[in-house]
């Protein structure tokens, strides 16, 4: 089928550093041509995540040189390569993190696709949805639960899936109490699977705002991050990307209990203290990546529970000034760029 020529706006880190400092410009670039097995994706929305950040000020190491960053897109299909099969023009489709695995590894090959070392990355590896237009290979697409509207589904597509990978890591018991540290754009998300799975959540982040909505969102407590949670917790997911928080949430654990360390990026951690912060067969887990079984799973799970972003969205062509604010933390829940038309 057709694909749309010519050139399209597109963000483009064009020197990694500070995001004030302009290394991210609006460009233009010629719109992507899909491969055989790929989908061309006009972008509808865009969710921002600290991930975009991280990329943009060359905390992770360039990858792609003048990357696109993004890789919560919600668009529609415009076109695709002539071996992909099931789908149409104008699906609406998502495009998440994981972009593409070698599918024939040892960890693929038991089911743990996201650690396989030949993984790429939207938005890292390859040009991601702060643009008009982006491609995904169709294994790699979303398709996305009917009834959530572009802007609130997006930043389902990574904070979501990544928060609901953090809460299988943290391996909640059922009905259990858990501690959510930083209360971000994925940790308001998994807080909503959470608390509609029936766990006791407590909060425990340092912006008053974020304290309020987790609230509003049915949290049991919350409170400053320093402070200690009101009960013993089974399970806590460390979201702020502060290593100073590990030994924190380990000592808010009981007996038994796991932490999850939901970023990409952390700070170093401190050294930890044995018995007040291990013992008692606590334990640390890292969370990397999704696979695209969690991501299946974790929007079946958002759409019958009806989980929704907080957002605050902003034009695409001011993607930059959204990642300032991120960075300054001038907003809670998650921001979000709409193109128009
Ligand atoms: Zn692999
Ligand atoms: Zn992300």
């Amino acid at each position: 089928m057709a694909v749309p020529d010519g050139t399209m706006r597109a963000w483009s880190v064009v020197a990694p550093g500070p995001v004030e400092a302009g290394g991210l410009r609006l460009v233009d670039k010629p719109v992507p041509v899909p491969g055989q097995d790929e989908l061309l994706v006009r972008v509808r929305a865009c969710g921002v995540c600290r991930t975009d950040l991280h990329v943009a000020e060359g905390d992770l190491p360039v990858h792609r040189p003048g990357v696109t960053p993004g890789h919560e897109v919600v668009g529609v299909v415009a076109a695709f390569g002539a071996a992909v099969r099931g789908f149409v023009a104008g699906d609406r489709v998502g495009v998440a993190w994981l972009r593409s695995t070698d599918g024939s590894c040892a960890y693929c090959v038991r089911g743990a696709e996201n650690l396989c070392p030949a993984s790429r990355y939207t938005g890292w590896d390859a040009d991601g949805g702060y643009a008009a237009y982006t491609t995904v290979p169709a294994a790699f697409a979303h398709r996305l639960p009917a009834g959530l509207d572009d802007v609130t589904t997006a930043p389902l597509l990574c904070a979501g899936i990544i928060g609901y990978r953090a809460l299988k890591r943290a391996a909640l018991p059922p009905g259990g109490r858990l501690g959510l540290y930083g209360f971000g754009g994925s940790a308001h998300l998994c807080a909503q699977v959470a608390l509609a799975e029936g766990a006791r959540v407590h909060v425990l982040t340092r912006s008053a705002a974020a304290r309020r909505l987790a609230l509003e969102l049915g949290a049991a407590s919350a409170r400053d991050v320093l402070q200690t949670p009101p009960e013993p917790l089974d399970s806590a997911i460390l979201f702020a990307p502060a290593g100073e928080l590990v030994p924190v949430a380990l000592r808010a654990l009981d007996r038994g209990g796991v932490l999850s360390v939901a970023g990409i990026h952390l700070t170093d951690i401190p050294p930890l203290r044995y018995v007040s912060e291990l013992f008692y067969e606590k334990e640390v887990r890292s969370v990397t990546s999704n696979t695209r079984a969690d991501a299946r799973e974790f929007l079946a799970l958002a759409a019958r529970h009806g989980v929704r972003a907080t957002t605050h969205t902003y034009p695409m062509a001011r993607a930059a000034q959204a990642l300032a604010d991120l960075k300054a933390g001038r907003f809670d829940g998650a921001a979000v760029l709409v193109n128009d038309g």
